[in-house]
């Protein structure tokens, strides 16, 4: 894999463990897809990894594997306890080597943050992410938690696993027995970072015993708690070099609990964020060092390996988006790169609604067997209508397959609503997206057609086999009297900077697009974006050098830089209905910044003295200089033929997707996915 050529060939050259070699540094990280918890999806996951190592990645960690009941995350979790489930194991290592890939298994005991009723716990201290209380393992219960690594160790060694991670950070058993906060035990296993360490060391000394030398053993180990009561620096390293002593052969690093409320993965991260963490710990320790969270382009990976911070980079998310990401680099072709955006929309927010995992800009990921992209047996003539993410994913799977496709839009640039999503503080990788696209377009030979606001005479005229309307949305405009002042603006004035708004503002509709509309408001235009690592540090009140415990110091967040409103008619909490995974960081944003957020909306009229509104009954006044309007979208529908028109012989058959099928809970997420199904089926 390592060429002198690449522009990363740091990146792409071997790691050489002693009794084996990884073919680059680049690992896919562990993530849960929810195929492992099924045998019955273990041939699904067989090939959704197959692609993965085919992709060339050189590490490939599967989604956790409980070693017990008890460590379950939820009811029926995968779990490799008994020689009976080697077989279904055995698929996915075989699939992996056969495509000359090496796969550990990662051996997660999720302790309190399980979602079933036999958790446990170093003491019995619930944890506010899950309903059940822990029961506080006895030491019985402790020897009989290491039989079970042990046990499942040597079952994932016989299931031809090339090793395994064992999970010791995001707030996991074997964390909760590290730190003070949920671990208040007096036994030899709580008190003193020796005694806290214990349960964790002992499980890797047991295990490498086990599976003897010649076996991976990874340990993912958490090098920033960024919660009250985490370890200290000097606590992280003294438990490392005791982990390493007991036979761990190379690290990978956690940032963060599941609970901390400081942001780790999600977009407006900024990239590698936590990487220089990760580099400390490799100076203080033997054994190769990898570096985690928000790395998802070559660059900076590169980077990292080229300057010795760190000896590789895990990337998990990456991966679901672009199973080729390695080959891609290795064959200079960085720009085809379909980037992870960092939403969480199809992956976490799918794994915490108990769905499969799959990805927002991919949504084969997960689905390889499912969603293929054949050659079509009779190459078509196909108009898209519409170059937004419908339009564009459409266009691109049916030119893929093999159709003959033009793609038609009325602006001058691909992407539709991405080209104002992307303009939103934090949602700057969204771009990555439409560079994706663009290329993916030239690349499949799709015939773009830009600036032609087509009309349904002319797609009727040219003899199309198909149409695909996917023209997205306009926006709602509510019935409020004084709507029509000049004040009165819409989200897409604001966000394509047509209008700068006063110091004073409300918006009306609290959804994605409000709060993406307040947080750009918030914004001091003066204040680069991207924002630095630095800044984001102080805004979110991180010490990176770790010399508070946990690494959590006060914040000091810029002052705010309008007063805003933001309103719902609804009842419910403002946000509500945000994803699950990083609605909690916008509501947290826009709170810290002091925007006043209402619920129980009415409106009344807009004049001269502001806002109108009554709330929760009792009227007021919002003495604002301008209204934003975020209330939603409706369908674009002016090409659809009329639905008793009569299909004349010859007449293309049409087909809509996206925003232009239906605009309620729209997002990029379905716009994709309907895209690339229905190409798939034509
Ligand atoms: P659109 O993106 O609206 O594209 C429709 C295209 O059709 C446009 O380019 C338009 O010019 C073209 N068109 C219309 N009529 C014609 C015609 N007659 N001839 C030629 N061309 C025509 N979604 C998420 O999932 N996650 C997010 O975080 C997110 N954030 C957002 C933030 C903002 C500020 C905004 C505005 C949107 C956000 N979205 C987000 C929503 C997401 O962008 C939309 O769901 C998605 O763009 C819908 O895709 P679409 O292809 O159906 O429509
Ligand atoms: P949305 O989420 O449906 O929100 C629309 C808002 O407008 C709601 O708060 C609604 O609340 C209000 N509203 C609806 N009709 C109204 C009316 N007649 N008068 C006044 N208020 C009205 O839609 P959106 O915010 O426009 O976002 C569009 C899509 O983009 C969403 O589906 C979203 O998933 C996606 N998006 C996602 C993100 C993300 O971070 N994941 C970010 C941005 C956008 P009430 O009815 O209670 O008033
Ligand atoms: Fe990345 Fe979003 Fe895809 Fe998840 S859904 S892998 S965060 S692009």
């Amino acid at each position: 894999m390592s060429d002198s050529t690449t522009a990363h060939p740091r990146l792409l050259q071997p790691l050489n463990l002693g009794f084996t070699t990884l073919r680059n540094r680049v690992m896919m990280g562990s993530m849960h897809t929810g195929l492992e918890d099924r045998f019955y999806n273990y041939s699904k996951l067989a090939a959704y990894f197959r692609e993965r190592a085919k992709g060339g990645v050189g590490l490939i960690v599967t989604g956790g594997i409980s070693p017990n009941r008890q460590g379950w995350l939820l009811p029926f979790g995968g779990t490799l306890n008994s020689i009976f489930d080697v077989h279904n194991h055995r698929k996915v290592t075989e699939a992996v080597h056969a495509e000359g890939g090496k796969i550990l298994m990662q051996i997660l005991h999720s302790g309190r943050y399980g979602y079933q009723p036999f958790v446990v716990s170093a003491s019995a201290v619930k944890s506010p992410i899950s309903m059940f209380k822990p029961r506080a393992l006895t030491e019985r219960g402790i020897q009989s938690t290491i039989r079970a690594y042990v046990r499942c160790a040597k079952l994932a060694q016989k299931a031809g696993y090339d090793g395994v991670e064992i999970m010791g950070s995001e707030g996991y058993l074997l964390n909760q027995f590290l730190c003070t906060r949920t671990n208040q035990r007096t036994d030899a296993y709580g008190g003193s970072i020796e005694n806290r360490m214990r349960l964790p060391v002992e499980i890797v000394r047991q295990v490498r015993a086990a599976v003897g030398p010649n076996f991976i053993l990874m340990y993912r180990h958490s090098v920033l708690d960024l919660v009250e009561g985490g370890n200290s620096w000097p606590e992280v390293v003294q438990v490392a070099q005791a982990l390493e002593a007991a036979g761990v052969t190379l690290f990978n690093t956690g940032i963060g609990w599941h609970e901390a409320r400081t942001p780790t993965i999600v977009t407006s991260v900024p990239r590698a964020a936590f990487a220089s963490v990760a580099a400390r710990l490799k100076q203080s320790v033997k054994v190769p060092v990898i570096a985690s969270n928000r790395i998802n382009m070559p660059d900076e990976a590169e980077a990292l390996i080229a300057s010795g911070s760190v000896d590789m980079v895990s990337m998990a998310r990456p991966f679901l988006a672009d199973a080729d990401w390695v080959n891609k680099v290795a064959a200079g072709r960085v720009d085809e790169i379909n980037t992870c955006i960092g939403c969480n929309q199809a992956c976490l927010d799918h794994t915490f609604a108990n769905q499969r995992a799959s990805c927002l800009v991919n949504p084969r990921a997960g689905h390889e067997t499912e969603l293929v992209y054949r050659k079509a047996q009779h190459k078509k003539r196909i108009a898209v209508v519409g170059a937004g993410p419908a339009g564009l994913s459409a266009a691109t799977v049916a030119a893929e397959c093999g159709h003959d496709v033009t793609l038609f839009d009325s602006s001058d640039r691909v992407g539709g609503q991405f080209n104002i999503a992307m303009q939103v503080p934090g949602k700057e990788e969204f771009a990555q997206t439409l560079r994706y696209f663009a290329r993916r377009l030239a690349i499949t030979g799709v015939r773009l057609q830009l600036g032609q606001r087509v009309t349904r005479a002319q797609l009727l005229a040219q003899g199309y086999d198909d149409v695909v309307l996917a023209t997205g949305i306009v926006p709602r405009t509510p019935r409020i009297p004084g709507v029509d002042r000049t004040n009165v603006v819409s989200y897409l004035d604001v966000l394509q900077r047509k209008v700068v708004p006063g110091p004073r503002v409300a918006i009306i509709g609290a959804g994605g697009i409000g709060f993406d509309v307040g947080e750009f408001l918030l914004h001091d235009p003066a204040v680069a974006l991207p924002l630095s690592i630095e800044h984001w540090c102080h805004e979110w009140g991180v010490d990176l050098q770790a010399q508070a415990d946990g690494g959590l110091v006060p914040a000091e967040p810029a002052k705010p830089y309008r007063q805003l409103f933001l309103l719902q008619r609804k009842t419910t909490r403002v946000g509500a209905g945000l994803g699950k995974t990083s609605g909690w960081v916008h509501r947290a944003v826009l709170q810290r910044n002091g925007v006043q957020m209402l619920s129980g909306v009415e409106y009344i009229r807009i004049d001269d003295a502001g806002l109108h509104v009554t709330v929760n009954g009792e009227p007021r006044v919002l003495a604002v200089d301008h209204v934003v309007l975020c209330a939603g979208q409706e369908s674009l529908t002016e090409l659809l033929p009329p639905a008793d028109a009569p299909s004349a012989a010859g007449a293309p058959r049409f087909h809509t997707i996206g925003g232009a099928a239906l605009a309620s809970e729209l997002d990029a997420k379905r716009a994709i996915r309907e895209g690339a199904v229905l190409a798939a089926s034509l």
